[in-house]
């Protein structure tokens, strides 16, 4: 077993963090509105053009779209350096869902698709959303989606109500789960994407509610699709393969956040091991005191072993091997982890953990998103154990469904 990173991988890790150190943080500075950076979207693309002249844009998209055809692999150790600022990501154009709709185009969309959409998402000259979630139902349950799209002619046409649909504010298109067939017994097979561009007549944005944390370009607003009309040609892979398709996006998706979640869990470290060594109480560094050196002895655990997982995961999907139960504990362990070692941070910076003027406070909000977005943490633990009780019930050990190392 090898750990060591290939030197080509190396370079472009380490070019990287000097773009992030140099151009990244003293553009953290230019943001005027934090709750709104599509009103500095200007340090957005002066960003890009800064990635595109140090040869690091668009990591993990494939030459022929103007990438760097980093694998998956690869590309959790980029999100790890990214997840020090949510910039950086944007400045690579690697953030969901904009990553995510270019993979999904990528493996199911056809030539033509991939020339309208995926080409300018990946030049970076419009952004897309990706609307599942409705809010008048459990969206943890797909087969709960209430959004129908019907054929008529050579149309699709689309009536519901989506929410939480990050990017939707100036999106070019969006890549809509909706119900096209009605076999009770097909379950989550009578769903598929459909591309919907956003200035099709009866795609309306309703309102853009308030959401504690970060912030992305283009909120996550609540769209209402009223007989929605879109050619037949975009249906976006085949019908009924919707949730087959979305499966294959979520892989890569979650393990760029996971790796993104534990850059930013580092950063929260490092600070509070510097406040640590700062500060005395009762005639003693705050570092003397056993109690604060359990705490972040528990974060570096935390961290080694949600590093290993997503490594680990990483190299599963990048080697074809089954990982559908290594993404699922990845998302959930590596959220849980995130949200304890920033708990832990808040708790040991006192006051100063609660005060917006640090980023503390604002990525304990993050973490407690990170456990409900793509996937609740009770819905992956289901999927979890209904693996392990599949090998159970067939007498088998359990080993295959917990990593299946050595
Ligand atoms: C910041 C953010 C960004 C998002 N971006 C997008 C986006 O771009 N596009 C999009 O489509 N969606 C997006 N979402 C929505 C997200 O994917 C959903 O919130 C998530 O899938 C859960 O669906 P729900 O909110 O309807 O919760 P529900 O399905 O109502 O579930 C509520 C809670 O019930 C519990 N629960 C549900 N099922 C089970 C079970 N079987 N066993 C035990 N407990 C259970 C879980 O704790 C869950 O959190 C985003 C959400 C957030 C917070």
């Amino acid at each position: 077993m090898d750990f060591t990173v290939p030197p080509d991988l190396a370079d472009l890790l380490a070019r990287i963090r000097s773009y992030i150190e140099e151009e990244v943080f003293p553009a953290e500075l230019q943001i005027t509105d934090r709750t709104n950076i599509l009103t500095s979207w200007d340090v957005v693309e002066g960003l890009r053009d800064k990635a595109r002249e140090r040869g690091i844009y668009l990591p993990h998209m494939p030459e022929e779209y103007g990438g760097l055809g980093v694998g998956v692999f690869g590309m959790s150790l980029v999100s790890q350096e990214c997840g020090v600022s949510g910039l950086a990501s944007l400045g690579l154009n690697a953030m969901a869902p904009d990553e995510g709709n270019m993979h999904t185009l990528l493996i199911a969309g056809d030539e033509e698709q991939k020339e309208r959409w995926l080409r300018p998402l990946a030049e970076g000259s419009i952004r897309s959303c990706f609307a599942m979630t409705e809010p008048d139902v459990a969206s943890s349950d797909p087969t709960n989606l209430e959004t129908t799209a019907v054929r008529d002619g050579d149309e699709w046409v689309l009536n519901g109500r989506k929410w939480c649909i990050t990017g939707a504010i100036g999106a070019a298109f969006a890549i809509v789960v909706a119900k096209t067939g009605s076999d009770e017994a097909a379950g989550h097979r009578n769903y598929s994407l459909i591309i919907v561009p956003t200035d099709t007549p009866g795609w309306e944005i309703e309102h853009n509610p308030e959401w504690m944390g970060s912030h992305s370009p283009g909120g996550h607003p609540y769209i209402t699709l009223t007989d929605v009309r879109v050619p037949a040609a975009n249906l976006l892979g085949a019908e009924g393969e919707g949730f087959v398709i979305a499966q294959k996006r979520l892989a890569g998706g979650r393990l760029a956040h996971a790796m993104r979640w534990i850059g930013v869990s580092q950063r929260a470290l490092d600070l509070t091991t510097q406040r640590l060594l700062e500060r005395k109480s009762f005639g003693k560094e705050l570092a003397r005191h056993q109690g604060l050196q359990f705490m972040i002895a528990d974060s570096a655990m935390d961290l080694y072993a949600s590093k290993l997982m997503v490594l680990h995961a990483a190299w599963k999907v990048e080697h074809g091997l089954p990982h559908r139960q290594e993404i699922a504990m990845v998302k959930t362990f590596v959220s849980e982890a995130f949200g304890r070692i920033v708990d832990r941070a808040v708790q040991i910076h006192g006051a100063a953990g609660i005060a917006m003027e640090l980023p503390i406070s604002t990525w304990y909000q993050d973490a407690r998103a990170a456990r409900i977005y793509d996937g609740a943490s009770e819905v992956h633990r289901m999927t979890i154990a209904r693996e392990l009780l599949k090998l159970a019930m067939t007498g088998e050990s359990t080993k295959q469904a917990t990593g299946d190392l050595l």
